[in-house]
């Protein structure tokens, strides 16, 4: 346990006077062991950014990797893709060094391609592979919908509707999907379950280990969306022997708007040919030979479809640099540190009326993720008077206001702050100058 951690510990067991002095919120900053790194990303001007798990900000070191990548192109031309440093060739390769660990994988196991819908696809072309007995896909209702969408595309695809075909697993209290409900659902008829690591709204963090287990006792093969973990949270997932996972870049790994996504297949999978191939797929050193018989790369590198779309890889290079640098381990210390505080703050000042406030994301630290959902009744006005103050939070429907304390760049003092404004916009009434609609962007 981190010293901050301590801290956040002792104080939730009763002294509340301190817990909510701005004091010691300056306290739980001196004390932090990564509070240098804040300096190293753009924080948008007069901004208490909340929204690292929407899209992460912009480093110094992102900024500096995708400028050389364009140096890179203005003085080598068609060279770049092989006397670029490193060779724009072998780069999605070369990043695997660094994604392997925030996610518990082989360097061999994990590649920068696609975006996350589109490796869902993928990796479903290649690994859902229905039979008569065994033909049914398993997902849950709070998952982010694309999956859902993708995931009843794939089984139209083999000309089943998801009446036939999808076993949804639904949720007792709308915040949370039970494991036990998930194992539940595993029954004889399916063949792959897809399900997300942290719930985009709750927050909650599922057992991935334990899932796993309980999928292959069943003959299932079980696949992870990681979208809201990836550099949140370590993972295992070698370990754990899941089969498959994918996840944005662009989320808590600060790659930029739409950044290249990631993927896993486990080692002992090489053999499955990849669902879409293409030419980029293909043995590295013989893909210029441009035979027409197609031969995998041996590794997640199979699964890449066409060119990477370097431009958005290269801010990766630098953002993934300061994962290497202040280690997962750590980064997940203080994100729990940040969002205990939070909770703590929320229960202690903020849950009674007038204000009214809730948690709706698990207290249980191993049960949580990097974000907090706020649930409030006028959430959707709340949240744009936030924005009005400053604090950039996002609104999901139909009640909740997610928060990310990012451990990179946010500090406790930043969610002392988010707490007093939370506060005012209630004690003044501010939010009923906003609307009750929200943008197209919420
Ligand atoms: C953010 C997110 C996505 C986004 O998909 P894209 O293809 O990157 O647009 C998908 N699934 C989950 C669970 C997400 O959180």
């Amino acid at each position: 346990m981190s010293d901050i951690e301590k801290g956040v510990n002792l104080m939730s067991t009763g002294e509340v006077e301190k817990l909510s002095s701005e004091v010691y919120a300056r306290q739980l900053d001196k004390a932090d062991e990564l509070a240098n790194f804040r300096e190293r990303f753009f924080i948008p001007p007069g901004n208490i950014y909340m929204d690292g798990n929407s899209l992460g900000l912009l480093s110094r070191d992102a900024e500096e990797t995708l400028l050389k990548m364009l140096a890179e192109w203005k003085q080598l031309g068609i060279d770049g893709w092989t006397k670029g440093t490193p060779p724009w060739f072998s780069l999605s390769e070369e990043l695997s060094n660094n994604l392997a660990p925030l996610v518990g994988a082989e360097p061999e196991e994990v590649i920068i391609t696609g975006s996350t819908t589109s490796n869902l696809h993928n990796l479903m072309a290649g690994f859902y592979r229905p039979t008569r007995e065994r033909f049914k896909i398993l997902a849950d209702e709070l998952n982010f919908p694309s999956d859902k969408y993708a995931l009843e595309s794939q089984l139209r695809l083999r000309g089943l509707d998801s009446e036939q075909g999808l076993v949804l697993v639904s949720s007792g209290d709308g915040r949370t999907i039970s494991e036990d409900d998930i194992i539940a659902a595993m029954i004889d008829e399916v063949a792959v379950a897809v399900l997300p690591s942290v719930l985009y709204r709750s927050g909650q963090l599922l057992d991935l280990k334990r899932l796993t287990k309980a999928a292959h006792e069943r003959g299932i093969l079980i696949g992870f969306d990681l979208s809201h973990s990836a550099g949140a949270v370590p993972h295992k997932l070698h370990d754990w022997n899941v089969d498959f996972a994918f996840w944005c870049t662009y989320k808590y790994l600060n790659g930029g708007p739409g950044s290249v996504a990631g993927l896993f297949v486990h080692r002992r999978h090489f053999e499955c040919l990849p669902g879409l191939a293409g030419w980029w797929g293909y043995h590295k050193d013989k893909q210029f030979d441009l035979a027409l018989e197609f031969v995998p790369a041996a590794g997640a590198g199979a699964w890449q479809i066409g060119s990477p779309h370097l431009l958005s890889v290269a801010p990766l290079m630098g953002s993934l640099n300061i994962f290497e640098e202040a280690g997962i381990k750590r980064l997940r210390a203080k994100s729990l540190a940040l969002t205990s505080y939070l909770i703590d703050l929320i229960d202690t000042e903020l849950s009674q009326a007038p204000y009214n406030y809730r948690v709706g994301t698990p207290r249980e630290s191993e049960r949580r993720g990097g974000h907090v959902a706020l649930e409030h009744e006028e959430a959707v006005r709340i949240n744009a008077a936030l924005k009005q103050r400053g604090v950039i939070p996002d609104f999901r429907p139909p009640n909740v206001i997610r928060l990310a304390p990012v451990p990179l760049y946010v500090t406790f003092h930043d969610v002392w702050l988010l707490v007093q404004h939370l506060k005012g916009i209630i004690d003044n009434k501010e939010y009923e100058a906003f609307p009750r609609e929200r943008d197209t962007v919420a």
